[in-house]
């Protein structure tokens, strides 16, 4: 009797906590997934000191590193990376006449704008995916290791970024989000979104693009077997010894290779600083086709 009682005082103390941090720091917002006004919940543990060092972060990128993996709304616990990727949709998707941003995804969905656009989103992104889930024409999916590509699992389609089973040109926006770095063949990834986007559509993606990473690199390769060889000592998300592999490391260059890869790219919410590691990649088909490079 006494132990529920202690942890969930235990858990309400916690929370509480959060919220005053959230309103020390002043974070305080209107969510733009589900447009709700409330604190930001700011959770600094979220990024491990063992995820802090294999990743070679200084403590002031940690710091913002925590803040994009946190910064819950209260609602509908968008973080904020998640938030920012509404952010952009919204900017970029205007709707009405004349067209201006909607205040937020969850007015956005109702939008005809919106219903006729084909929406993908490759692992589902807390917050985001509700509101989307209302759009007609929205596809999410999910990466699983034990299905494959294109099955339907307990109501929930199954997709690989480097063989997608959607037909080429099939969406307007295709999202992403702290994926790429865990795909092992990224070349392939990116030609697969690349192929599955219509001419001028376009894949918004957050990924761990850290300060003083200048060049990307494999941190690791998946053998033939199946196996894993370490090119570089090993990282996983979230924990930093544990959780999912990364397998390629994201530098400052990752812009460049995305365009060498056929897309026209923007950055919102940049450039990438030290203290604001949340920058969300805008990727566009060009609308004539892939460039020759
Ligand atoms: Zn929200």
């Amino acid at each position: 009797m006494l132990l529920p009682a202690y942890n969930g005082g235990h858990r309400l103390a916690w929370r509480v906590g959060e919220y005053l941090g959230a309103v020390r720091r002043g974070r305080f917002s209107r969510c733009a997934a589900c447009g709700r006004w409330g604190p930001n919940l700011y959770r600094r543990w979220v990024i491990r000191p063992e995820l802090e060092r294999r990743s070679g972060v200084s403590p002031r990128a940690a710091e913002a590193w925590a803040l994009k993996e946190s910064g819950d709304c209260v609602h509908c616990g968008a973080k904020l990376r998640a938030r920012r990727i509404a952010e952009v949709i919204l900017r970029l998707y205007p709707v009405g006449d004349p067209p201006r941003p909607a205040p937020s995804i969850r007015r956005w969905v109702e939008s005809a704008e919106a219903r006729a656009l084909l929406v993908a989103e490759v692992n589902e992104v807390e917050g985001l995916h509700r509101q989307l889930l209302r759009l007609p024409s929205f596809r999410p999916s999910e990466f699983r290791d034990d299905a494959p590509p294109g099955e339907v699992v307990d109501g929930v389609r199954c997709e690989h970024l480097e063989r997608l089973t959607y037909e080429s040109e099939s969406f307007d926006l295709l999202i992403t989000s702290e994926t790429l770095e865990h795909v092992p063949d990224l070349s392939a990834a990116l030609a697969e979104i690349l192929r599955v986007l219509r001419p001028g559509g376009r894949h918004f993606f957050t990924a761990p693009i850290l300060p003083g990473v200048s060049q990307t690199f494999p941190r690791a390769v998946l053998r033939g077997d199946g196996t894993i060889e370490h090119l570089a000592p090993p990282v996983s998300h979230p924990g930093g010894d544990w959780g999912y592999p990364v397998f390629t490391e994201l530098g400052e260059d990752f812009p460049a290779i995305l365009r060498l890869a056929g897309f026209e790219v923007e950055t919102a919410f940049g450039p990438l600083r030290e203290d604001d590691v949340c920058q969300v990649y805008c990727c566009r088909k060009p609308a004539d086709g892939p460039r020759s490079t």
